[in-house]
């Protein structure tokens, strides 16, 4: 007999992704909990697959990787953090490899380049995200392809089309960090990359309360490495920070499509605003690549970086300004949030005065007047 109401089995049983993230990763015998339980085991009576959470995924992990896989088209890992995948990848390096490190991205990720290479283990190359030849160059040489796009946080969209394509020197791998485009607008495996990386901690997440990060591949060697690397390395990520993690996971279409829409309207009257010398957001037809975002990205995202008219202290003035706002680092939550990134170390050549600004859910007019409003309060330079 038929089940009456067959349960999703496969992203593409979907006619729509938003179907996968909410039914996708539950316990489908009769009489479990919708939601995986919290489980909070170190230990497990031996004789079956479960021994010691370090070793073996508890099901809060399953769940996520399940849900996560379905969205980028592959065998998912989750870590502690998006820096403790990052590093999963990093260590699969051996001595005197090649790294190929876009001149834009993240700052933990140039750190920890920067760390390896200072320790002999590596050498790094930067490249403009923008000079798609040079890449495709690197793809042939390098035994880590690093690539973010949008880049982090300056908005430059790679040419993943033509990179990810491009041959590849024999057993380097091609990784992507996913984390501001999300798997709702962009599939790096698809087009050919070896490795998506997500940090959890921002828009999968959602709401500010986790740390968390994901890995994902196709290649069964390759799973199976960063397997081991995150049990040995004990980046194992935490049951409560899993839990929610799916928790959050399941209204990312939502969140995101309300704070894509908010965004856009920001961006376009930021681009105007008198007190803003450069607004930077893929979907603005005047953003340098917005071409290749029109061409490769579903969404425009949900971060803008802008310019503030003036020196570091106007841009600090506007932050503390705001009100609805929060002035606070990191990024796609329900909150909006901003930060001037050039007060961090290692952001030194960015501009001074540019604010990152990660647009949440709220009323749209209601972001505007507490933007306008803080810009405007700053006395003319
Ligand atoms: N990748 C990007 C693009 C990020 O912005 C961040 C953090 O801000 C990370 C990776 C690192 O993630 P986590 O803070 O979860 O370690």
């Amino acid at each position: 007999m038929k089940p009456k109401h067959p349960a999703v089995r496969n992203v593409s049983d979907c006619a729509a992704v938003e179907s996968w993230l909410v039914s996708a990763g539950r316990d489908r015998r009769p009489g479990s909990p919708l939601n995986v339980p919290l489980y909070p085991a170190s230990n497990y009576r031996l004789g079956a697959s479960r021994s010691y959470s370090r070793d073996d995924a508890t099901p809060g992990w399953e769940a996520l990787e399940e849900i996560i896989g379905g969205l980028e088209g592959g065998s998912s890992l989750s870590f502690a953090s998006g820096m403790a995948g990052i590093a999963a990848i990093f260590d699969r390096l051996r001595t005197g490899s090649v790294v190929a490190l876009p001149d834009d991205c993240y700052q933990g990720v140039v750190q920890l380049a920067k760390m390896g290479q200072e320790r002999g283990r590596w050498t790094v190359h930067r490249i403009a995200v923008t000079d798609t030849a040079g890449w495709v160059r690197m793809c042939a040489s390098a035994d880590l392809i690093w690539l973010e796009s949008p880049s982090n946080p300056l908005l430059t969209v790679a040419d993943l089309d033509k990179i990810c394509a491009a041959p590849r020197k024999p057993g380097a791998i091609l990784a992507v960090d996913n984390t501001f485009a999300t798997p709702l607008n962009q599939r790096p495996l698809d087009l050919g990359a070896d490795v998506a990386v997500q940090s959890l901690t921002k828009f999968i997440g959602g709401h500010s309360d986790l740390l968390g990060g994901v890995v994902t591949v196709r290649d069964a060697d390759l799973l199976a490495g960063l397997r081991q690397a995150r049990e040995l390395s004990g980046a194992t990520p935490g049951t409560l920070e899993m839990f929610l993690a799916v928790r959050g996971v399941r209204t990312l279409a939502l969140r995101l499509e309300r704070a894509q829409r908010n965004a856009m309207t920001l961006a376009e009257r930021l681009a105007r605003h008198p007190k803003v010398a450069l607004t930077r957001y893929p979907g603005l037809a005047s953003h340098p690549t917005h071409e290749a975002a029109r061409r490769q990205l579903k969404g425009f995202g949900t971060i803008i970086s802008f310019d503030v008219r003036g020196d570091a202290r106007a841009a600090d003035a506007v932050c503390a300004g705001l009100e609805l706002i929060q002035h606070a680092t990191s990024l796609g939550a329900v909150e909006s949030t901003i930060e001037r990134r050039a007060r961090n170390a290692g952001q030194e050549h960015l501009p001074a005065t540019l604010l990152r600004l990660s647009v949440g859910i709220e009323a749209v007019e209601d972001l505007w007047a507490d933007l306008d409003r803080a810009l405007r309060n700053v006395p003319d330079a």
